[in-house]
């Protein structure tokens, strides 16, 4: 059986242009299109996206809805899975998982991996939620993006696979050291007990 770590992935580059099963969308509660990841995404998708997302009647922040992908279908792109992440107003010094806004970023990462469990959706590809406009900490957002995709792929049949897609090699860099931090921690665990 592959292990849950061996099914999360990074790369570098534009999450449009990925071949995955389904694209998330770092949105805005109107869920009408916005900047960074969002305007990629309705720029590649095409008009008929805006027109769908019109029927959705927004998102709150913390919660997500699924689209087609209209246009990135052709490149084998079935959905896109549009959440809404918190804007950073938080203290910095406050341990994670601690401020209302690391709860509601987790919440995005739960409600965007529930949706694909239960379209069947195998793989599935992040970008770094908050991280752009929304002003999240990078690192502390990582660290709940990881730890939320490493432990609903341990409980779960759905997505097989979860790639986070960074803008830049330094983002990528951060999700590879808590990656590398985890895999260190595991082979210490097992060298103090073996199975
Ligand atoms: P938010 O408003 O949630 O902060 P942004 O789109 O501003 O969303 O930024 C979220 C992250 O997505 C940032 O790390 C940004 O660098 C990255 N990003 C922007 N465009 C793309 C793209 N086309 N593909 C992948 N990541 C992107």
């Amino acid at each position: 059986m592959t292990e849950p770590l061996d099914k999360i992935h990074i790369t570098v580059g534009n999450i449009t242009q990925l071949s995955v099963d389904a694209i998330v969308n770092a949105a805005n509660e109107s869920l009408l299109g916005g900047g960074g990841v969002d305007n990629a995404i309705h720029i590649a998708a095409g008009p008929k996206l805006l027109e769908f997302n019109k029927t959705l009647g927004g998102c709150p922040t913390g919660l997500a809805k699924i689209s087609p992908a209209f246009e990135l279908e052709r490149q084998g792109i079935s959905h896109i899975i549009h959440t809404v992440g918190p804007v950073w107003h938080g203290d910095e010094t406050a341990s994670l998982a601690n401020t209302h806004e690391d709860v509601l970023l987790a919440s995005c990462y739960h409600q965007t991996l529930t949706i694909a469990q239960q379209h069947k959706i195998k793989t599935l590809a992040f970008p770094a939620i908050s991280t752009g406009m929304y002003h999240f900490p990078k690192d502390r957002a990582a660290k709940i993006a990881f730890g939320h995709v490493l432990d609903f792929l341990t409980h779960h049949d759905y997505p097989h696979e979860v790639t986070f897609c960074c803008f830049n090699q330094e983002d990528a860099a951060v999700y590879q050291e808590i990656i590398d931090t985890r895999m260190q921690w595991m082979y210490n665990r097992k060298r103090i007990c073996p199975a």
